[in-house]
């Protein structure tokens, strides 16, 4: 990936999923700038950049237009081209994901929807003048789009309207040559994913339950994350790939696990 670029947005700390992915277009020569929601966030991620030369960092809300376009000028100032965009951002207000699905609220239903899916949509928006032939831009989603999880719920519901708006995005962007997917990972020990009640029992009951007997690991994200931004992926485009130990293809524990 010499002389390629890429924007990074929604790096936490070391356990982020987008750090996963960021290692890998490091280690591979891509030239890699960030974006954090808030400044409580930038020390953070200062840490992690200290000893990755190159690299730059900047705040920017998703869910702001004003935010997006400052950024988008930043990456113009930077690398004057963009090749990938890795948009792993997502919220949903706690008491939407504590109590009964069926008491959404309409603040909280629009929050969801707003941060988790819309934002993508924003961010294709905002890169879009500044893609280059053969882009491509991943988002991060979950199973729960597809099947039920307990305390999901409308977080379910925004990772089906993201996984809808993967392949509008890439019908749309197709046309000048972006390729746009959505990487759907197993559940790993995030910031993000701590704040949905029972995660543990989620993690251990995923784990056991997986073709491959385990849960996956941050590092195999960030290789799938690769592989979707890579000419390796050239063909892929509008697709949800799976990178979850084989957990979504079970319809029952496999045989020796409780
Ligand atoms: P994470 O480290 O907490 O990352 C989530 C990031 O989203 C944080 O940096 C967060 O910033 C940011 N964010 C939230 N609202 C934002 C906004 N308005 N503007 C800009 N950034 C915003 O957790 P993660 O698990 O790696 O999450 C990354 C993606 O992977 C999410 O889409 C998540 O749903 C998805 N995913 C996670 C799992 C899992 O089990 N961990 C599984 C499948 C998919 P703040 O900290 O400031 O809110």
């Amino acid at each position: 990936m010499n002389g390629k670029t890429a924007l990074v947005m929604g790096v936490a700390n070391a356990r982020s999923l987008a750090w996963a992915i960021a290692e890998q277009l490091l280690a591979a020569g891509a030239r890699v700038g960030f974006s954090y929601q808030g400044e409580r966030l930038k020390g953070e991620l200062d840490k992690l950049l200290v000893d990755k030369p190159g690299t730059w960092s900047m705040q920017a809300d998703a869910t702001s237009e004003a935010d997006l376009a400052a950024l988008m000028d930043r990456v113009k100032q930077e690398f004057g081209e963009l090749d990938y965009v890795v948009h792993a951002i997502a919220f949903a207000p706690r008491a939407a994901m504590e109590g009964r699905f069926v008491e959404t609220t309409p603040d909280d239903w629009n929050t969801a929807l707003n941060v988790s899916a819309y934002t993508f949509v924003a961010v294709a928006r905002h890169a879009e003048p500044l893609l280059r032939e053969g882009g491509s831009l991943i988002t991060l989603t979950h199973h729960a789009s597809q099947q039920v999880f307990p305390k999901y719920n409308v977080m379910g519901v925004a990772k089906a309207a993201l996984e809808a708006a993967t392949r509008y995005l890439a019908s749309d962007l197709g046309a000048k040559g972006v390729r746009v997917n959505a990487v759907s990972a197993g559940p790993a020990r995030t910031v993000a994913a701590r704040s949905i009640p029972g995660f543990g029992t989620m993690f251990e009951e995923a784990g056991k339950a997986s073709a491959l007997r385990r849960n996956i690991t941050n590092d195999e994200v960030g290789k799938l994350g690769l592989y979707l931004l890579s000419d390796l992926a050239s063909g892929v485009t509008g697709q949800t790939v799976y990178v979850d130990a084989g957990a979504y293809i079970m319809a029952m524990k496999p045989q020796g696990t409780e």
